[in-house]
């Protein structure tokens, strides 16, 4: 892929000993509100914002958790072994990607979320905005 966006940003985990620039827009930006995805945030769901991986530069050292998913794949969560603060998600289905955590990107106008996954795992309090496209599970072709 291409990076044709001269546009850039920054984010960092919560301590700072792990910081990154992206360059350009998010490919995409959706949340995942299944039980992995709750439990390794602490929270109802985690923000991807994805970008294609050579827009993404990282400094410091992230400590990576490696999960299965539901069909067999393999997804990496990584983190920063000091905070703890999830910074990225990498899959081996789709390496061309880094998905960024939605809470560490320092600018929160770029995080405008589309869409969401497995909707059906979700808590039962959350209202999401009609225009994020809910998902009961994982349709192919969505990076999350
Ligand atoms: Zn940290
Ligand atoms: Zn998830």
């Amino acid at each position: 892929m291409v990076v044709e966006d001269s546009s850039s940003g920054t984010g960092q985990c919560l301590c700072g000993a792990v910081r990154y620039r992206y360059q350009g827009k998010p490919a995409s930006v959706g949340l995942c509100q299944c039980r992995r995805c709750q439990r390794q945030s602490g929270s109802a769901f985690l923000i991807g914002v994805v970008f294609p991986a050579e827009a993404v530069t990282i400094e410091g050292e992230l400590a990576v958790y490696e999960a299965a998913v539901h069909d067999g794949s393999r997804l990496w969560r990584h983190f920063c072994r000091t905070c703890g603060s999830a910074v990225m998600i990498t899959l081996d289905r789709f390496p061309q990607i880094r998905s960024m955590m939605g809470g560490t990107i320092d600018d929160p106008d770029i995080v405008q979320p589309s869409f969401s996954i497995w909707c059906s795992e979700g808590q039962g309090w959350l209202r999401l905005p009609e225009a994020v496209t809910c998902f009961p599970d994982y349709p192919d072709g969505t990076f999350a």
